[in-house]
């Protein structure tokens, strides 16, 4: 292949198709992630909404509610067929950023706040989709994680913080479940920018993590083609780019770009390419049977926040009910943006609900107190009114209609449930304090009315659990004070304490904590027992449904190793479980904790290390409901750092080499006459010198040590 064709093939034909050149066809990249987006061409709908009708599934914030990874593999599994039909080779999905802040803009289309949580789910959504011949985007990558300035802020980031918790999950799903693509993020990382950061892209992407799929661009991230080509950018997206392919043939013939480089880039467009055209196929899809799963991931992803006096679930006959708000009628099941997509139908609630019982149902908007007041209970439909794509949010507040609405129909009738619509959290206090029943309805996709309906009757026990802590006040939340950034530039200064990490760490109130969700039965939790395996840490409990329903419990694991070396939140989700109980039965709960997980990104050493000690392993039903704990030991790798004449006294003698050779150097300088100081009878004097990096001794008048005797001492010392 020449250069001028190896060139086109790294830029797109047009808004979703690669370049077809020479024998190498084109293929076609849509959104995704939670139904397939395939824009209409030549259609009469405007802009983003002109997609052909495809199946709406919940929308991340709803999937990683449900805590259940099998549940999301079937999603993928669906969403590849429907790809496939519809002649997609790469769906661009899951977006796995994690919500750093309340107000992200595209909350509503990422998992959670957690890297762990994230991670596992991701993995089986990217397996599911590619196990029908077709390929993942994993995006954004990274540190995507707001809207203001998307195009050219700074997230402003420390290297433990960016490995532990912001490429942690990219790192999980890159290893475990080889996604065809990457996608790049638009933002810039500690000032370089994603798609020209060969950092990020190569030398972690590929040489660390083994990655040898395809980086594409996010749409329209590409500043300078050249310098994200040599970074390690394969796939600049949307195209045409004529002037971009120029800028590369020239650059190659100018000795400024590698040829090798551009040859890979090209290579790896032709890969995924094959193996696109590998995965295509006519067969059609279940329409029916993937709108009957949209229906029960929806279902699985509602969480019930309160449940005074067990007025849910409401009974399906003899009660009469008065629905109230626009929601319940006219759904709001997406958010708005690249994502947005026609659904092959929608549920609403209303209709779900007045199909579910027999007792009468009446509805109301704006005359809601009679119509409360003459209802044995009164469900009322509030939320959000936009969040999309491109825009943060500018508050966490419902609006303050909508929380006057619940006011006035708790005062006509006590017996109220709430139900939520929201892409990301909201304020619920103080008005939740009134109201005995919260359902948190997040964006449920095209089939959350009749999901609604199932949880608000009890036809599924809800199990659905907050993947995002729910604050008091957004002031509490630890991002406030570094976010949205100034000048270009946000600095992620809560550093690992991301969400509920953060709020435990201040050890702060809030309305309703990460990892919580109610159920309409009751789980308990027997004595917790851990052992460590070959490959990290098995956690085993017995979990048993004491009430009257069938239900599932989300079994999480949290860890803490107190004293370690570096700073770390109080605790932090490690595995989870999400199980079936039968009512009146037990099931043993296993948790495997890969070694991997339990390390802690050294700074220093600059590489990942398990620390060794005593780690606490607490288990239960949220990250503040731990209802039993246990401890296990565990053999840390070797963290010793090479001594330096810059290392401290104090890191001298903590070593046992170290404090071997500087013994001896001691007792041979007090030989030749030198006094040395007297520790014992000063102990103060120990604390001070003890933070004095070795070299600098030697700059004291009298020091026992000179630099010739230093340079010795550093060389005995690592050879
Ligand atoms: C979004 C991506 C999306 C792409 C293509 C961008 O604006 O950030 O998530 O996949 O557009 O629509």
């Amino acid at each position: 292949m020449s250069t001028v064709e190896s060139a086109a093939l790294t830029s797109g034909s047009d808004l979703w198709h690669t370049t077809a050149v020479g024998a190498v066809p084109a293929i076609m990249l849509t959104d995704g992630p939670h139904g397939v987006r395939k824009q209409i061409t030549g259609g009469d709908q405007p802009g983003l909404r002109a997609s052909e009708p495809a199946t709406c599934f919940p929308p991340a914030v709803a999937l990683g509610s449900t805590w259940d990874p099998d549940l999301i593999h079937r999603v993928g599994v669906a969403l590849g067929e429907e790809a496939r039909a519809m002649g997609v080779g790469v769906l661009l999905g899951p977006g796995i950023n994690l919500k750093r802040t309340p107000l992200g803009g595209r909350n509503f289309e990422y998992y959670a706040e957690d890297p762990i949580l994230t991670g596992i789910l991701a993995v089986e959504w990217v397996r599911g989709l590619q196990s029908q011949g077709v390929g993942a985007s994993v995006k954004h990558f990274a540190v995507n994680n707001q809207e203001t300035d998307r195009m050219r802020i700074s997230a402003d980031v420390d290297e433990r913080t960016l490995r532990e918790v912001y490429l942690r999950a990219f790192q999980r799903v890159v290893q475990y479940a080889q996604p065809w693509t990457v996608m790049c993020a638009y933002n810039r990382i500690n000032g370089v920018h994603a798609s020209q950061h060969h950092w990020l892209l190569t030398e972690v992407l590929r040489h660390e993590w083994g990655y040898d799929g395809l980086v594409v661009s996010d749409w329209g991230a590409v500043v300078d083609r050249v310098a994200a080509v040599r970074a390690g950018l394969d796939l600049t997206m949307p195209g045409p780019d004529e002037d971009g392919d120029r800028a590369l043939v020239q650059a190659v013939e100018d000795g400024h770009l590698d040829p090798a480089v551009l040859d890979s880039a090209a290579g790896r467009v032709s890969a995924l390419v094959d193996k696109a055209l590998a995965g295509a196929s006519e067969v059609g899809y279940d329409a029916d049977a993937h709108h009957a799963l949209a229906r029960e991931v929806a279902s699985r992803a509602i969480v019930l926040l309160k449940n005074d006096g067990g007025l849910l679930p409401l009974p399906s006959e003899g009660t009469s009910i008065a629905v109230i708000g626009e929601y319940a009628r006219n759904p709001r099941y997406q958010g708005g943006g690249s994502s947005q997509l026609t659904p092959s139908r929608l549920d609403d609630a209303l209709t779900e609900i007045t199909a579910a019982t027999c007792a009468t149902v009446t509805f109301a908007t704006g005359d809601p107190v009679d119509a409360a007041r003459c209802a044995d209970v009164a469900v009322v439909f509030i939320g959000t009114e936009l969040e999309t794509e491109g825009a943060d949010r500018d508050g966490i507040e419902l609006p303050a209609d909508q929380i006057a609405l619940v006011e006035r129909v708790v005062a006509a009738n006590p017996k109220t449930v709430v139900v939520l619509t929201n892409g990301a959290v909201v304020r619920t206090t103080p008005w939740d304090g009134q109201v005995p029943a919260l359902v948190e309805g997040w964006l449920l996709g095209q089939a959350g009315g009749g999901a609604l309906a199932d949880v608000l009757f009890g036809r599924v026990n809800p199990s659905g659990r907050l993947a995002e802590t729910v604050p008091l006040r957004l002031a509490d939340h630890p991002s406030y004070l570094d976010f949205p950034g100034e000048a270009g530039h946000v600095r992620y200064g809560e550093g690992v304490h991301i969400g509920y990490r953060g709020f435990d760490a201040r050890e702060q109130e809030v309305a309703y904590p990460f990892g919580f969700g109610l159920s309409y039965t009751t789980f308990h939790y027997g004595t917790a027992t851990a052992s460590t395996v070959d490959d990290g840490i098995e956690v085993r409990v017995p979990v048993t449904n004491t009430g009257e329903r069938d239900g599932r419990e989300v079994v999480q694991v949290y860890l803490s190793l107190a004293g370690s070396r570096v700073r770390r939140p109080p605790r932090e989700l490690k595995g989870f479980a999400n199980v079936p109980v039968t009512a009146g039965d037990t099931v043993d709960v296993v948790v495997r904790i890969p070694r991997h997980d339990l390390a802690y990104w050294d700074a220093r050493l600059a590489r990942w290390a398990v620390e060794g000690g005593e780690y606490v392993l607490a288990v239960g039903a949220s990250s503040r409901d731990l209802r039993t704990t246990v401890t296990v030991r565990v053999d840390g790798d070797d963290l010793r750092a090479p001594l330096t004449a810059e290392s401290t006294l104090l890191e001298w003698m903590s070593d046992p080499r170290g404090s071997e050779l500087l013994g001896q150097a001691f007792a041979e300088a007090m030989a030749q006459g030198a006094a040395t100081p007297d520790v014992d009878a000063d102990p103060q004097l120990f604390t001070f010198l003890g933070s004095l990096p070795l070299r600098r001794l030697a700059a004291f008048p009298g020091s026992p040590l000179r630099t010739d005797a230093i340079d010795r001492l550093v060389a005995a010392a690592n050879s």
